[in-house]
This record gives structure tokens, sequence and C-alpha cells, in this order.
């Protein structure tokens, strides 16, 4: 017999809003507070704030939650201050001019989606660099007018703050978000129901999700979330944490935002031109894609061109082991269903994401399937583009890397989220009043140059004080939480010199980032840093992954030497690294450093918001600094890496800091005569403003996804889906016609002036002719000779020389061409068969190959 203790079942919650109580005249307020415009309208953000400064900060920002809080009575007194309704009345009127400006339907519009959102530090629906941007390219788009759409997920819990223990420790903390006091709204029905979409998940299986909108000025910005009553105690978790969970509740999350992502726009009644896919992980978008022109009647390979021609597949990632992977029995347990819907077997399905097709052992990659599935590819950053091409070479075998469609867009920086208010106010005055709507335009910011030295440097100090009142506030919060002594509290501070150089290093803490590469040596470090006559002073801030035990170590190590008496504020960490205290410190150092392993950082972006701060990088050249970096207007440590050895790169990277701080940074900005400040540090300033600046906002990164990718896709896709989708059927069927006999194609005879093998002359011109049968097809082959050459340790392409097609005999077909090479040296030369059409995009397209 068993008496047992308990009976308690867990509560069945169910959330209730309370309307707001408001005054009416205050409406207004409330009307703006649910659109994250007010987020990059500093008019709007200061309406709030100068309410209640207190109150504002304590509510983190959040205008739902602060207008919630503010007491009553003075909303009532508020009402009838004819002040303050004025200036709402400016915000409101400017807010509503901004907001009912139709789309531009002149450009391609585009569905984007992505795992993360940096919109604002209220919204933890981000973690780093990738959210930003995606958050900043919403803004953008915005700004821009066009007509995007972008779907995402509402995590529950989100990214977690992080706080430090004593000794440095990380301490992830995860509250849990109420979505009636977010700045979202329910997506409602004309049932007065919130929508639902009900995904399935296997077989039978069903999750429901809600589906929520924030307004990102003129973007609607969907987001799911299955933390809700109709799903089990195992689906509710799937958006609770961003990048958290295993990797099971991982392709629940990428399911959720792909395939339920398209059920929500088809929901919506939403269809766009272009789908743009912002990493690997909404990659699914395009099964439902392909499910959805089947169900309509299209077979396989018709839908798989439509598909193709729409989408866009954006790669951050530069290392194969950073993408996401599924083993094939737990891709099996919620994919098994899609196949039949497919018209396609299981491994046909697997066969999409694998490089290589029928390795059983090879397990199902998002990355893979997004480039198999997508016409265009790109990654985000020049160098990045040639990182991609070689990662992505196995997919298309029969082309180099180098030969590869993989393109690309360098990141850029949302100006209005990350310019500080005084720059913004200093640049308006100063530039043409063209400025804002054509801000990547680089001649109207040469009038930097006229700008008065005092100007430029008044505004930095202006905005290094501000940081610096901010830090203070910050840390006496944070570290009275964390019960860090007191007197060492005191002694950071008294030991801080508001003059000296300040130094700024924040961003994620993973390891490629090197963040413990300045304390290479630690000696000569503490020799820069107490210099009587140089002071220089250094912050650091960034989360690491909560699995992350190696980027944890690293931040526990520099809170180590930030408390040795020798560095005792002159190297101070902040905790929690959040879009807020980004804005904050990107404005406020002198000096953004960043130091990452070579070829590692795809892009970045937080140097990027630094130009517009009038504060000068200090990096590797890799990602946008290798394009960004100008001579007077930054430093850089080279390209090029010496030794493959981590070690010695790491302390030759670190010496080479060092020195340049030793004997170029620091001269550079205190050697200024009986001047106040450096005359040169300005000339830096102007540089990095006038030279660089431009090249990197967001809108410029939009204008070029239209100039490289949206117009390219949306043209390709109308010339498809035209009449009923006849040329997608065409191409369809003639890739059908060219698979059959491809096999059976014969090389009939091959004449080279020189012969195959032969000792060539420099110069001299050889002709070469080819003849081949096509069995019946009808024009559909192209002949090349490539001619190639071994350098640095691997094959390169020296030239392609195309065969033209001189005359047609039945089924035979005969190419001829000339072939010249002016180096000597050693060659290697083979001919290269592939499929012609000119409905193909690009040869990767349509990867036959045949070498002979
Ligand atoms: C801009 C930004 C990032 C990205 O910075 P990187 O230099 O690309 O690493 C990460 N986190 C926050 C809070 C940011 O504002």
């Amino acid at each position: 017999m068993e008496y047992p203790s308990y009976n308690v079942n867990t509560p069945q919650w169910r959330e209730i809003t309370v309307g707001s109580h408001l005054p009416m005249e205050l409406g207004k307020l409330a009307e703006i507070a649910r659109n994250l415009w007010w987020t990059w309208n500093d008019d709007a953000k200061s309406m709030y704030c100068d309410l209640d400064p207190e109150l504002w900060e304590e509510t983190e920002q959040n205008p739902i939650l602060f207008l919630e809080r503010m007491n009553y009575e003075k909303l009532v007194t508020l009402a009838h201050d004819e002040f303050f309704i004025r200036k709402m009345n400016t915000v409101y009127t400017a807010f509503k001019e901004y907001i009912n400006v139709v789309p531009d339907h002149k450009r391609p519009s585009v569905a984007y989606f992505s795992m993360e959102y940096g919109l604002d530090k209220v919204l933890k629906i981000y973690s780093g660099g990738l959210g930003i941007l995606a958050g900043d390219y919403l803004k953008e788009a915005s700004d821009s007018n066009v007509d995007l759409c972008a779907v995402g997920l509402l995590y529950r819990y989100g990214y977690f703050d992080q706080s430090l223990s004593m000794d440095g420790q990380q301490i992830a903390n995860y509250e849990a978000q109420n979505f009636g006091q977010l700045p979202i709204e329910k997506v409602m029905q004309p049932d007065g129901k919130q929508l639902v979409i009900h995904i399935p998940y296997a077989d039978s299986f069903i999750v429901h999700a809600n589906v929520w909108r924030v307004n990102v000025g003129r973007i609607p910005l969907y987001l799911l979330d299955t933390d809700n009553e109709l799903n089990s105690e195992f689906d509710r978790p799937i958006t609770h944490h961003l990048y958290g969970g295993d990797w099971e509740n991982r392709l629940k999350q990428e399911i959720l935002l792909g395939i339920g992502g398209m059920m929500t726009l088809k929901a919506l009644g939403i269809e766009k031109d272009v789908y743009h896919c912002n990493e690997g992980h909404a990659a699914l978008i395009n099964i439902q894609r392909l499910c959805d022109y089947i169900a309509g009647g299209l077979d396989f390979g018709q839908a798989m061109e439509l598909v193709r021609a729409s989408s866009l597949y954006t790669v951050h990632t530069p290392v194969p082991a950073g993408h996401d992977y599924f083993d094939e029995g737990l891709f099996n347990k919620y994919m098994k269903g899609y196949p039949d819907k497919l018209g396609i077997t299981w491994n046909n399905l697997m066969d999409l994401g694998r490089h290589n097709p029928g390795d059983k052992g090879e397990r199902f990659c998002m990355s893979v399937f997004a480039c198999k599935t997508s016409q265009e590819v790109n990654g985000v950053s020049l160098l990045h583009k040639t990182v991609s091409q070689e990662m992505f070479a196995p997919i298309w075998k029969g082309y180099f890397p180098e030969e590869n469609h993989v393109g690309y867009v360098t990141n850029g920086v949302h100006f209005p989220t990350w310019c500080a208010t005084e720059w913004e106010k200093l640049f308006k005055d100063n530039f043409d009043e063209s400025f804002i709507h054509d801000q990547s335009n680089q001649k109207i910011w040469e009038a930097v140059y006229d700008i008065p030295d005092e100007e430029i440097w008044n505004t930095r100090l202006k905005l290094k004080t501000k940081l610096i009142d901010y830090i203070k506030r910050k840390c006496s919060k944070d570290w009275l939480r964390s019960q860090i002594d007191p007197s060492l509290t005191i002694s950071i501070f008294e030991k801080f010199n508001p003059n000296a150089l300040l130094i700024g290093f924040g961003r994620r803490f993973a390891t490629y980032k090197r963040a413990h590469l300045l304390f290479t040596d630690i000696d000569r470090l503490a020799k820069i840093v107490n210099n009587p006559k140089y002071p220089v002073q250094f912050i650091f801030t960034g989360k690491a992954h909560p699995s992350d035990g190696a980027g944890q170590g690293l931040i526990r190590q520099i809170v180590e030497i930030s408390r040795r008496p020798e560095f005792l504020g002159k190297i101070i960490f902040l905790e929690n690294y959040d879009m807020d205290l980004a804005r904050h410190l990107i404005a406020g150092v002198d000096i953004w450093l960043n130091t990452p392993t070579r070829l590692a950082e795809a892009s970045g972006t937080s140097g990027e918001k630094a130009l517009m701060n009038g504060v000068l990088n200090f990096s590797v050249l890799d990602g946008w600094w290798y394009e960004g970096y100008c001579k007077d207007a930054g430093w850089a440590l080279t390209d090029k890496s010496i030794y493959q050895n981590e070690q010695y790169q790491n302390q030759l990277d670190a010496e080479a800091i060092y020195y340049l701080l030793e004997h170029d940074i620091l001269p550079a900005y205190y050697e200024h005569g009986d001047k106040e400040y450096s005359e040169n540090w300005i000339k830096y300033i102007k540089n990095s403003i006038a030279q660089i600046a431009p090249r990197f906002t967001m809108k410029r990164q939009l204008d070029d996804y239209y100039e490289k990718f949206y117009i390219k896709l949306s043209e390709h896709f109308h010339i498809l889906s035209a009449d009923n989708n006849a040329k997608a059927k065409m191409i369809s069927d003639w890739k059908t016609a060219v698979r059959n006999r491809w096999d059976s194609i014969e090389i009939k005879s091959i004449k080279a002036g020189n012969g195959l093998d032969a000792t060539i002359e420099a110069g001299k011109e050889y002709e070469v002719t080819v003849v081949v049968d096509e069995k019946g097809l009808d024009d559909a082959i192209g002949i090349e000779l490539v001619i190639i050459q071994h350098e640095s340790g691997q094959d390169h392409i020296y030239e392609v020389i195309p065969l033209p097609l001189v005359s047609k005999d039945g089924n035979l077909y005969t190419f001829k061409g000339t072939s010249q090479i002016f180096n000597a040296g050693s060659f290697k030369q083979a001919f290269r068969m592939y499929p012609k059409n000119n409905l193909l995009p690009h040869r990767q397209d349509f990867c036959y190959v045949r070498w002979f």
C-alpha cells in the first residue's frame, strides 16, 4: 500500500492582457510604442525618456512596460501639459508621415528568413552579429521603402543575460519574457483570435505556433512561438531558447522557421518575388515551397526550377564545422513524410543535403541543402566569398572553387541605429541635405573635412564622457550584485583616467575572435598601460555561448588579469554586452580593436559602427576591414598568416599590436603640441569618416543585394513562371533529356595542333577541334579547353578557352578554337564538356561535367 504525500498538477496559466490605463490624449504614446520605429528615432526615444528617466531605465527602455508602470496621476497631469502634448504631436506627425508611405513596387519584393533579429535590447531574440545584421537590414528596408517582410521565432527566454561571479565565471540568466509587455502584437484572425499555424512534424503529429507581428517601421516581422497551451510539454520549449537545447530541438526550431514560416506567409496571403535565407537555419522554407508547387500540379523538377530561381542563400559561417548537420535517423523522425509529398525517394531527399549524393554515411547538412535549392549563394565580404567558394566547392564537382557562382555582399550597419545623436546632428548640419537618403554616397561625406577640428574633438569628448558615466553607473550596479569588494570598485574608478586613450573590444567570446591575444605578453602590456606619458585603458565585454567552455575560460582569464594591481582601472571587463552597451561603447572609445584569426571573421560589423562615431579601427585585415582599411584612417595587422602554428602566429600578432601601439598609435594620439588635441588624430578621424564609413552603411548593403541578386533572381523567376510556368517546364524537361543521354554522349575525335601532351612554344597559337555525337540532343553541349597551373600547393585555373560550335552534321557537332599560352612553365590541360542552355543562370545550376 502506498501513501502518496503529493497530488499536485501543473497550473494551466492562461495569458490575460489588461488594457492600458492611458488617458485618451496620450493614446499616441501607446501607438508609437507598438512600432520599433522609435528605436532609431532620437526624438521619439527622448520623448519617453524625458517623462521619467529613472523609470525609463528601470523598465529597460521598453516603452510598453514604461507606460504601464507610469504613475496614473502623472499621466493625467501630462495629458494637460500643453508643452508635452505639442512635443508628442510633433513626434507623432513624423511617425505617421513615415509610416504612411506606400512601398516602392518597382523593385522586386522579398521575404527574409532568419533565426535571430537584433532590433533592440528589449526584444531578446538575438545573440550576436548575425542577428544585429538581420535587424539592421529590416530597419534599412523600411527606410529605403522596399517591399519586404520577414519571418523569425519569438523566444520565451531568448538569449541569456550575462553576469559574472566574483572570480569571473560567466553566469547565464534566462528570464521568461512576458509577451504582453513587449513591443509586439498578436496577428489576429477575422474571428478575433490569434492566428495559429499548425505545422506537421512527422506523420500525424502537429505543432501549433502562435503568430506575432513586430512592426519595424514599415516592415512587418512575423514571429512564431510554440510556448502555448495547444502544445504538449515536449513542444512548448521549441521556442524557449535561442541556440539552446539539443540537436533535436534545433531541428524542431528549423522546421518551425522554414516550414512553419512559409505556412505563415501562405496563411497571410503573402507571396514575394524573392525568398532570402539569412544563414542556413531557415533553408527548409524550400521544402515547403517545393511541396506547395507540387500540390499545385507541377512535378518535382519543375517545382525545383521555380524554387531555385527565386531563392538566395547567404552564408555567414566560414568553417564547415559551424554549419548544421542532422543525423539521418533524427532527420527521418521528423521529415519522413516529405518524400511522398515531393514525389521523390527518401534517399533523394537526403542527397539534397549531402556533398556526395549516395554517401549513406553523410548527414543532412542544412547549408548544402540551401546551396542545392537556391540559385544564388553569397558570402558577406570579399574575402569571405573566396572562403565560401572553397568551402562549397565539393558540392559542384567539375569546377574549381574560383569558378563557382558564390558571390558576396559585404555587411553594413544601419546608420540611424548606430550613429550617436551627437554625430548625426554634426553630419546633418554640415552635409548636403540629401545625406540621409543618399548615405552611401562618398562625395557627401567628404564635407567632414570642412568641419572644424575642435568640433570633431569636442564631439568625441562628449561621447567619451557619456560612456564613462554610463560605465560607472553600470558597474556600480553590476558589481554590487556580484558582491565585488566595494573597496576594489572604488580603486578601479580611482585609477580610471578619463583623459587616457580608450580602447574597446566587444563581441561574442568565440575563440576565433582571439580576445586573449592582447594578453600574450603580460609584462609588456603592463609597461604599456602604466606608461605615465601615454596612458591607455582597455574595456572588454562579450558573452560566451553557455556551452563554450573555452570562451568562458577567456572571460575568466581577462577578469582575473583586470584585478591585478598593475591593471586595476586599466583593463575593465563589462558584463552583459547587448545592443545598449554596444551603442555606448562603440561611440565612446577612441579605438575599436578586433583581432580575429585570419579568414575566420566572415565580415564583422561592430567596427563599421565605430566608423560613423569617429572611432578608429585597429584590426586584423580580415572580413570587412580587408576592404575598408585605408592608410592614415586606422591601423591594420597584415592579412597574411606567417605561421601554421597557432601559438607562433598569436605571438607574432601580439607583438605587432604592442609595437603599433607604442610606436604609431599612442604618439599619434598624444603628440599635440600646444593644442588640446592632436591634429594628426583628427586627420585620421576625418579620413576614416570620409573614406570608409559611407562604404559600410546598411543602405549600401541593401542596394547591393538588389543589384547583385534580387533583380537577377526576380527576372529569372518571372521568365520561368510566365505563361503558366512554361519555361520552368521546358528547362526541367530539357534537363531530364540531358540527364538521360549524358552518359551515352560520345567524343568522336579530338585534334590539337600541338598534340595533346606535347611541349609547346610560348605565345604560339594552336588550333583545337573536337567532334561530339550528341545522341539526339539538339545543340545541348558546350566544350571548353581548361588549362591549369600548379601554384602554392594547389591547382588553379590559368585559362578557360571556349570552343565555339562551328558546324553540325546530323548528330555530330564540331567545336573549334585556338589555344595559346604566353607564359613559359609547366601547365596541365583537359577538355570539359557541359550542358549548355540560355535558360541556365550559371553552370552550377545543372552541374553535369565530363572531363576528357
Ligand atoms: C554589432 C554587434 C555585434 C557584432 O559585432 P562583430 O564585430 O560582428 O562581432 C555583436 N553584438 C552586439 C551587441 C552588437 O551590437
